[in-house]
């Protein structure tokens, strides 16, 4: 991991899942936390989330770390990479078992999502090995014990945002049956130790907060403040990914995807910004960065032609 100097007030980082190259709607989680970090005189610090290994795609990593370099971003310290972090992951994962908070589970993904009434989306685990295995059933997954209650946080953009995890989701996989470790465990060893102090990313991920929140009490780790950008959707409302069909940054001109990200985030733009040098840009972006004019919403159309 890279080794910073602990005195900085704000770090921010991004984190991307490499599953394809940057598209518009990473680009604007890139710009939205890069920008929030540096304009504070921050640190901004870069994270491959390829801990889910089947979805990662070869080359996808060196293809985002190209793409960002291109459009004129400059991360502090080395890149870290969360398939070579098990041995933290797992460190984490035998202190909730250590400590009762975590338990096996011998459910299908199948079966949980038979057995509940889907919430969201989102199956919600009915609890069927809390108390133990099943007889004769073997353990497939681990999953973190949800107490009763409700978690709450003051996001920085969208305001205070609660969730009944026990019902919204229940107790929660923490390391899969496959046995890669889940993205909500992965993420908070990560943001802990590379001490990240504001998290900014897609709104699309506030739903996972509360449980991060859980586990970063479970494991005794300070919680970071949140801010949740809008997330960027396509025309039919869906969330831009290599899946709903998001084109690459890759082959546009850097000024016009800097210019539209900026806009997209509600940033003032002076006239011409899209004909000044990428490191002019950079200067005006920082100088003018008001998280006051984000608008205040979950998700948001892309411009046209992202
Ligand atoms: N890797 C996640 C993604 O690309 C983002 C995780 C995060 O920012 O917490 O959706």
């Amino acid at each position: 991991m890279a080794q910073l100097p602990q005195h900085a007030v704000y770090r921010g980082r991004f984190a991307p899942s490499p599953s394809g190259p940057l598209h518009f709607g990473s680009l604007v989680a890139a710009l939205g936390s890069c920008l929030d970090a540096r304009a504070a005189g921050g640190e901004w610090l870069l994270r491959m989330e390829d801990v889910d290994a089947p979805r990662s795609q070869p080359g996808a990593a060196q293809a985002i770390l190209r793409d960002l370099e291109a459009l004129g971003f400059a991360w502090d310290g080395e890149v870290a990479y969360q398939s070579r972090r098990g041995e933290r992951y797992q460190a984490a994962l035998d202190r909730l078992i250590g400590d009762g908070a975590a338990f096996p589970c011998a459910c299908s993904r199948r079966e949980v999502a038979d057995s509940t009434l889907a919430q969201g989306g989102e199956p919600r685990y009915p609890g069927t090995c809390r108390d133990g295995l099943p007889p004769g059933r073997e353990a497939r997954a681990w999953r973190l014990r949800v107490d009763p209650g409700t978690v709450c946080f003051d996001d920085l953009l969208q305001g205070r945002i609660c969730q009944n995890v026990a019902e919204a989701v229940g107790d929660f996989v923490v390391r899969r049956a496959d046995g890669c470790f889940a993205y909500q465990l992965a993420v908070v060893v990560d943001d802990a130790e590379q001490g990240i102090s504001h998290v900014v990313r897609g709104a699309d991920l506030a739903d996972s907060t509360p449980r991060q929140i859980l586990l970063q009490r479970r494991l005794g780790l300070a919680t970071p403040a949140y801010l949740h950008l809008p997330a960027a959707v396509n025309a039919a409302g869906e969330k831009l990914s290599k899946q709903t069909g998001a084109g690459p940054i890759a082959g546009m001109r850097p000024q016009r995807a800097l210019a539209a990200a900026l806009g997209f985030l509600g940033q003032p733009q002076p006239q011409g910004l899209e004909e000044a040098r990428l490191d002019e840009i950079w200067r005006w972006a920082i100088a003018h960065w008001r998280r006051e004019d984000i608008p205040r919403c979950r998700s948001a159309a892309a411009p046209d032609g992202f």
